[in-house]
């Protein structure tokens, strides 16, 4: 079966700026889903901030394996309900790929813990992605490094927890670097951080930024049951103890009595 993919974008600046909607007249969603869909291991469809819970229901999230983000101009629009379920799942084990603005995002910033800032110039800046950890798999098929014409400036320091991994290093034209390309682990779930993607320049039609997302929804996607277990938090009785032991000292918490949470 293939890995079940949705790409969630925010739809705003495709609707309202002229450029965005010449780049993407399909919405930069409907453009990365049909990246994806062109590697057969992977079926993606499309989810918008502007359609019910945001196209991310409970039943939608538990029928898929890696959800992608792409958002910027409103993140305050997206119901903390929704990030809650989406952490939720991550927990549980589905895979999380954010890009670029969506490091502000509150799904991103929840799974983080920290501001998840970072500096930023929009000139139309040459990026040079390094590949620093050639044997990984978000890495396969690319070369030493790849070239985006034209992409907006991040720059370090990028306020996120040290990464499990680091996957590319960007060079900018402007003389700044920055951990493009990063993983973590949260729960069960593997995230993954990729920053190219700013609306105004064609970088989601470039062949080498569609084989990272590709790569990366496979890297992300665990073939197991969601390990709902995550949440539980259960309480051993002395008597279920694997090995016996003798009840001692003082307790808080009669027998049987649920732990707080
Ligand atoms: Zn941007």
């Amino acid at each position: 079966m293939a890995i079940r993919a949705v790409v969630w974008g925010e739809n705003i600046h495709e609707h309202i700026n002229k450029t965005v909607a010449e780049l993407y007249p399909d919405g930069m969603h409907a453009t990365i889903a049909k990246a994806l869909n062109a590697d057969s291991a992977i079926s993606a469809t499309t989810a918008t901030l502007q359609e019910a819970e945001h196209g991310l229901p409970q039943s939608r999230l538990d029928d898929t394996d890696v959800l992608v983000w792409w958002g910027h101009k409103d993140h305050g629009a997206v119901s903390d309900e929704v990030v809650e379920r989406i952490a939720k799942r991550v927990w549980e084990g589905m895979g999380l790929i954010v890009l670029h603005s969506g490091h502000f995002s509150k799904i991103f910033k929840r799974l983080m813990g920290t501001p998840c800032a970072l500096k930023w110039r929009e000139a139309g800046e040459r990026e040079r992605l390094w590949v620093v950890n050639p044997g990984h798999p978000i890495a396969e098929g690319l070369g030493e490094n790849f070239v985006i014409e034209y992409e907006e400036m991040y720059g370090e320091h990028f306020s996120v927890p040290e990464p499990l991994e680091t996957v590319f290093i960007s060079w900018f034209q402007g003389g700044e670097v920055f951990r493009s390309g990063m993983t973590w682990r949260r729960g069960a779930g593997n995230i993954f951080y990729f920053r190219p993607g700013h609306e105004t320049y064609p970088t989601y039609h470039q062949q080498e930024v569609h084989k990272v997302l590709q790569n990366a929804v496979k890297w992300a996607h665990i073939p197991r049951p969601a390990y709902k277990a995550v949440h539980d938090a259960p309480n051993v009785p002395v008597e279920k103890a694997l090995e016996p032991i003798v009840e001692r000292g003082p307790k808080l918490h009669a027998a049987g009595e649920q732990g707080y949470k």
